[in-house]
Order: structure tokens, then sequence, then C-alpha cells
């Protein structure tokens, strides 16, 4: 399967705060993003499993930010859709959707907004939903991929 993840407030604290993975000192230094605690073995189990892992952000986030932000901690993102590359593949569908992953080949997506998951209900996409209270969101992403398998 394809599995995507957003970026804000899902694996990277903005309005909302959670407990982060530690930073090595060249990721200080590079100014790096703080990811949420428990992102690395997730992604590492996932792929490990032969999953293909995704980011899918509406930032502006270049590419090679994202890319390098992952290597930094020993991923290897199998694909990254930012708002550019959302805007340019659904250009002729204008605004009607803030995220379309089956447009990029994406089987779940992850994500902490609940417009995306009426997106997902409405347009036929499955999402999985995680909130910054919960400590075993990893668990609770595993648990419902199973039930997608
Ligand atoms: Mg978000």
């Amino acid at each position: 399967m394809t599995i995507s993840f957003d970026l804000d407030d899902t694996l990277i604290p903005g309005t909302k705060r959670f407990p982060t993975e530690k930073r090595n000192l060249l990721q200080k230094t590079f100014g790096h993003e703080k990811i949420r605690l428990g992102t690395v073995p997730l992604v590492k189990k996932l792929k490990a499993e032969g999953h293909q892992v995704f980011v899918y952000t509406t930032s502006f986030r270049s590419a090679n930010y994202i890319r390098l932000l992952f290597l930094s901690y020993g991923i290897w993102l199998d694909g990254i859709i930012n708002q550019r590359r959302h805007d340019r593949t659904l250009l002729a569908e204008g605004n009607k959707y803030s995220k379309f992953p089956p447009a990029f080949g994406i089987d779940v997506h992850v994500d902490d907004s609940k417009g995306v998951e009426m997106e997902g209900q409405r347009f036929g996409f499955k999402t999985i939903i995680v909130t910054e209270v919960m400590d075993l969101w990893t668990d609770h992403v595993l648990e419902k991929l199973s039930l997608s398998l």
C-alpha cells in the first residue's frame, strides 16, 4: 500500500503541540523542524513491511527540504506532494479538494484535519485521523491500517 502523511499538526507541531523526536546537532544547525515522537519507528516499520510512504502537505515547503528533513532521520520518502505539486496535478479540478490522495496513487492518508476526513468520505478516499492528545498515535495508525489491508 501507499500511505501518505500530512505534516502540519500531524508530524510537525504547529498550532497543536506534541512530543517530538530528538534533533541531532546537524538538524539543529540546518534549522530543521522537529518531527513528532514515534514518526521514525513508525515509518521505518511501514517501509520494512513493504509499504510506500509519502508526505502530502498543503504547505509550500520545498520537496528538497522535506526530502532532507526525513533523510536526516534515516527515512527515504517514496513520494512528496506539496501544495505546488497538488495544484499542478489537480489544476483542472480547481479548488474542489484541499487534498485528493487518489490522484497520486495513495491508498490511505494520515492527517489531523476533520475537514480532510470529511473530504475523504465525500470523494471516496481513505483517511486515518490522529489528534495531538493521542500518546499512542502510532498504534492507532497501525491498527487502522491493518483494517484497510
Ligand atoms: Mg495538518
